[in-house]
């Protein structure tokens, strides 16, 4: 397959040029477990970690553990009564908030579980914190394959999702970069990203998904966006059986148009590994280097890019996937053979990273393909002849405040990302001292005393680093920030949806 790439005369790097990656991961966050049953299983990111790992590629980056997000980084985007209950809800008393359980739609999809709060603490404030590293300048590429959990709404969990880690990591982009650009080539409408910045021009959002009789039922071609927002909206509405050939024919000319006409200063990629073949919950039909086109399309721009999961529910794939996607960001050719680790037994009979699609009939025409990207293209080219946005000053860099923190903050964790030195594997695991050339400085974090285990071992979580999650930006739904015309509210404005389950217990 073509490798793509842009034409845009202000793409200034080849596209072989190095980038400099970070990535964040949790070692806990395999532990976290939605329940016997349910598809959603957050051990992928764990497996994903593992292959990174053994594939050698954590040493090719810098490895990040999260600073949760704290209460009120959520707030910046969810309401407080919706924080508040998921932060108190539990497993054991749940049953005393029936009412709560169903106005915030905490239910079967979205269970409660245990230590569900700190789940969603940790892959937002991986989210958020990628965001920074970019804002910082000194990485290009930031990854949290934990995060993407694009369905999660102002105050409403839905399709597996809590809190938007997405907009959230959107709204810290916005400090710093006048666009930031969108894009979800998970199977399901990108549908809590794309109502949070329906009626702004400072985001746009490209969404590519099944639509029709399928979760969450939005996602209309004809739903563009509204107000100063019309036009940056985007849906790429698609059927059944899609295969390579048939997704990049639409995604590179509608990509390539959509960096021409909004010139984005960042670009959040959402890459829900379940618009593979053969997922659980998926119906489409990209082969793993079909899915890892878009990531390296998007990486050709040489724009600061943030690389995020999503969905994905045959998960030894979501773990090739997110491994090779990683290789991508790093310029790095992923071998196919799959080699030995823990989790080797997932990967068998053939022990590959790449998997053949099937041949499952591909349900979208020539026809009715040509249709979708001649009509894309016609929407963002009204853009074309629009005055461009104006420049607004952005919003002062973060500080980090430690009295506002002893003030504010109850969390036991403070707010610095932690930097962990993976050695190689033939290395000795045993801590060793920081290196010289790297500053220790001295925080209260829990570095020493915490246990790791298994692979875990293999982490020498070394060098905080200190850096703020957030900033004292106030609430976005309360006080607009820096020209973002709104962060919407539930209302009429929202796109047209009928309903679908994600997913159903039979
Ligand atoms: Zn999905």
């Amino acid at each position: 397959m073509d490798s793509g790439g842009s034409s845009l005369p202000s793409s200034v790097a080849a596209d072989a040029r190095k980038r400099r990656v970070c990535y964040f991961y949790e070692p806990e966050v395999g532990n976290y477990y939605y329940g016997q049953g349910h598809p959603m299983k957050p051990h992928r990111i764990r497996m994903t970690h593992a292959l990174l790992l053994n594939y050698g590629l954590l040493q090719k980056m810098q490895v990040f553990r999260p600073n949760p997000a704290r209460e009120r980084d959520l707030c910046r985007f969810h309401a407080d009564d919706y924080v508040a209950f998921l932060r108190s809800v539990t497993p054991e008393t749940q049953q005393e908030q029936m009412r709560a359980l169903k106005r915030f739609n905490v239910c079967e999809d979205c269970p409660v579980f245990d230590g569900l709060f700190s789940f969603c603490q940790t892959y937002a404030g991986a989210s958020v914190g990628a965001a920074v590293k970019l804002n910082h300048g000194h990485h290009d590429i930031a990854i949290n394959w934990s995060g993407g959990l694009h369905h999660a709404k102002k105050c409403e969990a839905s399709g597996f999702c809590y809190v938007n880690d997405i907009v959230l990591a959107i709204l810290e982009l916005l400090k710093r970069h006048e666009r930031v650009l969108y894009v979800d080539i998970d199977i399901h409408h990108g549908d809590g990203v794309e109502e949070a910045f329906y009626t702004t021009d400072r985001v746009m959002t490209v969404s590519f998904h099944k639509f029709g009789d399928y979760f969450p039922g939005t996602g209309d071609i004809r739903d563009i966006g509204f107000g100063k927002g019309k036009y940056y909206a985007v849906n790429v509405p698609l059927d059944d059986g899609i295969d390579d050939e048939s997704y990049q024919s639409l995604f590179k000319p509608i990509m390539a148009k959509v960096m021409e006409v909004f010139q984005p200063g960042a670009v959040v990629l959402q890459c829900g590994a379940d618009s593979l073949s053969g997922d659980r919950l998926g119906c489409f039909n990209l082969s793993v280097k079909g899915h890892a086109e878009c990531v390296k399309y998007m990486r050709s721009f040489n724009v600061p890019l943030l690389l995020l999961g999503g969905g994905g529910y045959t998960i030894r794939n979501v773990a090739r996937c997110w491994c090779y996607e990683t290789g991508v960001a790093l310029g790095v050719e992923v071998e196919d053979r799959v080699p030995e680790h823990e989790y080797y037994g997932y990967f068998g009979p053939d022990y590959t990273l790449h998997v053949a699609p099937s041949n499952m009939e591909n349900k979208n025409s020539r026809k009715l393909l040509d249709d979708i990207r001649i009509k894309a293209l016609e929407n963002l080219s009204k853009l074309q002849h629009m005055p461009s946005v104006q420049f607004q000053e952005r919003p002062p860099d973060m500080e980090f405040d430690e009295e506002d923190e002893d003030q504010e903050c109850g969390d036991e964790r403070d707010d610095h990302d932690e930097e962990m030195d993976f050695p190689k594997l033939s290395e000795d695991f045993k801590c060793k001292s920081l290196p010289e050339n790297k500053q220790n400085i001295k925080t209260d974090m829990d570095i020493d005393g915490s246990e790791v285990k298994n692979h875990q071992e293999a982490f020498q979580r070394l060098n905080p680093k200190v850096e703020p999650v957030s900033s004292e930006v106030p609430a976005y739904t309360k006080d607009m920030v820096a020209g973002l015309t709104t962060v919407n509210e539930p209302s009429d404005v929202k796109p047209h949806c009928e309903t679908f389950p994600l997913f159903s217990k039979s």
